[in-house]
């Protein structure tokens, strides 16, 4: 019986909280609620509970519980109906009427299908109405709400499980916001859904931003805690932006574009948590939107160039390659490195072109020093962005083809933590340029998390050592011994030990002591341009250096 209180009360409440968000048709909240309520009090008291009727009310409690669910369709159970007619009958009016107040605003175009929230073309007119009435002074917020892995779900389980996951994220937010701001008519929240995963709520009056953040912060509590779907136990997380309205803008507009950034920057720093748009965080964004379209600008212009770094075999002292590094000739700037762009290249996307224009160079030159009798392996690093792009083994296959140079030439440098997570079919296709005479080397290694068996199945020649385990070996006993051990792995999976930015003949000594195959690194040579590189390679051949 308690049980079934219980459920039929939470059930109430959270209804209370659906109906007070979505604000439907004000009259039929007010008689439903009543006339529940009433149902409630008088079955309560008169009704002395037997072993049927407390079977019915759990399974009454049941059905209601499956509101959680988006289920406003199911008739009442037959129990209910047998044992309890009168409230199986109220409840199923209570729903007829949820249905069509709910029918009636899609009707309208306002409401969002799936949740029953109102959509983005609502959200835009009612708190542009609410920002615009709000009287002299008061203090509104926007936040922003992003799921953090919603996709992955929907690419796992399909779309109708997606739908369903957004209608238990839908109920959660309303239960915070709810719980969160009091209930006075001028401080109604107004919660929505904007398109896919994103929701936004305007909180009309606040006494602090700190008000603000407490909700925020509420929320990526809330949606951090795991889902249950269908025996499914779901993580996806959320990050929430905020933005204040006067201090971060006084607009729907500004509001929304503050609350967007603050959100992505909430994300960037690894998901499930709020962030609070502030005055720095606008001057960062304003430079990344304009290294973004100068980075498109300069892919069209041409403003890029390769400058190539020799590897030498620690053992022959022979060259036995180069990787390729990219360079920006800014128009005003000058030379700009890769780390002061290539992450907001990867953030914004613009890498799968940048990546394009630099496989394309890679493949003219080798194709250049081909006709010139010069067969030597080049090197390019690919971001885990370009593997998004469907057509990026297709697009790099047809460079190097059409230009006649065997995929033996070119060796792919993929980050640790890109090797680790990307799926099976990028696998294969790693794997089938490799069958092909590519070379693949997993870049940056013992920074990132590795897993052994990946890497054990990895399709895989070469691992380049991060700089940073190197740096001390000649200085630090604890150094070496790490590298020794990471060393003995790589070896242990079969594939070659490449040392970057060796800088001491030391560490060279102690690296080729240790089994290191292969160094890179200004104790050799900088990264230089193409001319100087094949200058310095004929020099070196011509027995002018020598490096064993
Ligand atoms: P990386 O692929 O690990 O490249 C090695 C970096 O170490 C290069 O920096 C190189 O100049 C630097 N280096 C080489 N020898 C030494 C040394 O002895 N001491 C020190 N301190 N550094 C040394 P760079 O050219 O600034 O490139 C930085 C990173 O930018 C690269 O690291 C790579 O992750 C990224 N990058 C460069 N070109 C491309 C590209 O075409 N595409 C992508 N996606 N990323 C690139
Ligand atoms: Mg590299
Ligand atoms: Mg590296």
């Amino acid at each position: 019986m308690l049980s079934g209180v219980a459920g039929f009360a939470s059930f109430f409440f959270s209804l209370l909280a659906f109906l007070y968000i979505t604000d439907l048709d004000g009259q039929i909240v007010a008689s439903i609620v009543a006339g529940m309520f009433c149902l409630m009090v008088a079955y309560i008291a008169s009704e002395r509970p037997n072993g049927q009727s407390a079977r019915a009310l759990t399974a009454l409690g049941d059905r209601l519980l499956a509101v959680e669910q988006g289920d406003f369709t199911s008739p009442t159970p037959r129990i209910v109906r047998d044992s309890l007619p009168k409230l199986a009958a109220a409840v199923d009016g209570l729903f007829a009427e949820v249905r069509s107040s709910i029918e009636n605003a899609h009707a309208l175009g306002m409401y969002d299908p799936v949740t029953s929230l109102p959509n983005r073309l609502h959200f835009r007119s009612e708190a542009d109405k609410m920002i615009g009435t709000a009287p002299e002074g008061v203090m509104s917020a926007m936040l922003f709400v992003d799921l953090d892995r919603f996709k992955s779900v929907n690419d796992s389980l399909g779309h109708a499980r997606g739908d369903q996951l957004l209608i238990m994220v839908a109920n959660r937010l309303r239960v915070v916001v709810t719980a969160e701001i009091c209930d006075t008519s001028d401080r109604r929240p107004l919660l929505a859904r904007l398109a896919g995963d994103e929701f936004t709520i305007l909180i009309p009056r606040i006494s602090s931003a700190a008000d603000a953040e407490r909700v925020a912060r509420r929320i990526a509590l809330a949606i951090g805690e795991p889902f249950e779907l269908h025996g499914h136990s779901i993580d996806i997380g959320a990050s929430v932006g905020v933005a204040i309205n006067p201090d971060h803008g006084n607009s729907i507009e500004t509001l929304m574009r503050a609350a967007d950034i603050a959100m992505y920057r909430a994300k960037e720093a690894g998901g499930s948590q709020y962030c609070l748009f502030s005055a720095a965080l606008a001057a960062e964004h304003q430079v990344k939107v304009d290294t973004e379209i100068a980075l498109r600008e300069a892919v069209q212009r041409g403003e890029f160039v390769l400058a190539l770094q020799p590897q030498l075999s620690l053992v022959t002292g022979e060259i036995t390659g180069a990787e390729a590094l990219l360079r920006w000739n800014h128009p005003r700037e000058g030379l700009r490195q890769p780390n002061s762009f290539i992450p907001i290249a990867e953030s914004t996307g613009i890498i799968a072109e940048i990546g394009e224009w630099v496989i394309v160079e890679a493949a003219t030159m080798l194709a250049d020093w081909q006709r010139d009798g010069v067969a030597r392996r080049l090197a390019f690093n690919v971001s885990p962005r370009q593997l998004d792009r469907a057509d990026f083994f297709p697009m790099l296959r047809a460079a190097f083809a059409a230009r006649n140079v065997p995929l033996s030439l070119i060796e792919l440098e993929f980050t640790e933590s890109a090797a680790m997570e990307c799926s099976e079919a990028v696998l294969k296709e790693i794997a089938a340029l490799r069958d092909d005479g590519a070379t693949i080397a997993i870049d940056d290694f013992g920074t990132g998390y590795s897993n052994i068996a990946r890497l054990r199945a990895m399709p895989l020649d070469r691992v380049k050592l991060d700089p940073s385990l190197i740096a001390d070996i000649h200085e630090s006993e604890q150094a070496r011994v790490v590298v020794q051990a990471v060393i003995q792995l790589v070896k242990g999976v079969g594939a070659e030990i490449v040392a970057e930015a060796v800088e001491h003949v030391a560490q060279a000594d102690i690296l080729r002591a240790m089994g290191c195959d292969t160094v890179q690194g200004f104790i050799f040579a900088h990264p230089m341009y193409e001319d100087d590189y094949l200058a310095w390679v004929r020099n070196a051949e011509a027995g002018d250096r020598s490096f064993a």
